[in-house]
């Protein structure tokens, strides 16, 4: 075992008190393939499922997987006109499953998030009945300041390179505090608190995912 995952395993109990406290459970799984299989056993057959832009899901073979099983998928990317879109997005909000990774978590079990179009953090916040978390253990920071630092320099910049935003960070490779039209930064959500005991399910993964 390698001395990160000895640390991971340590770490567990301290992060699901913390998130516990917060009405949220945590599950730890050492291997991305190991959360797939977690993720997918928390979700009911015939279950609504839906995501918000996320590479972690994508890379750990969750998105594929959703199609092999017996739900209903609302998936954005398949609207052809904007008022599919609409009607997609009046969707995503009531359904039953809302996917999604978070750009960063805290050691006292906050989630931290930014959004350019933000139905994502709106999902988090609010609509779908249950949000399943999935994030890998270096996206543990400090505290939300921290968290935020992270999310600047680390995962804003390759997030605007992966939807081909015309922003600085996408040109330099660093924050440059932008308020440009394609800024990826309009909302910030620090999730403290769930008033729903469970309904947000976090599934943290030792395996390297997103960014
Ligand atoms: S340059 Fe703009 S879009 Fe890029 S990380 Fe900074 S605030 Fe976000």
């Amino acid at each position: 075992m390698s001395f990160i995952e000895e640390r991971n395993q340590k770490a567990q109990e301290t992060l699901r008190k913390a998130f516990q406290k917060r009405n949220m459970e945590m599950h730890y799984c050492s291997t991305a393939a190991q959360a797939k299989e977690t993720i997918l056993s928390l979700i009911p057959e015939g279950s609504s499922v839906t995501w918000g832009g996320t590479e972690s899901m994508k890379e750990a073979g969750v998105l594929d997987a959703l199609y092999q099983k017996n739900y209903t998928i609302i998936n954005r990317a398949d609207a052809k006109t904007p008022e599919e879109s609409r009607a997609l997005y009046g969707k995503m909000v009531c359904c039953d499953y809302f996917l999604t990774s978070t750009n960063a978590f805290t050691v006292n079990g906050e989630l931290v998030n930014v959004d350019g179009a933000s139905n994502r953090v709106a999902c988090i916040a609010h609509g779908p009945q249950h949000v399943i978390v999935l994030a890998s253990m270096d996206k543990l920071c400090a505290s939300v300041p921290d968290a935020y630092d992270r999310i600047r320099a680390l995962a804003s910049p390759p997030n605007a390179l992966r939807v081909g935003a015309n922003t600085p960070c996408a040109k330099t490779g660093v924050c440059g505090d932008c308020l440009s039209p394609d800024c990826i930064c309009c909302q910030i959500l620090v999730t403290r608190y769930s008033r729903v005991p469970g309904r947000i399910q976090i599934v943290l993964c030792g395996e390297k995912l997103g960014f």
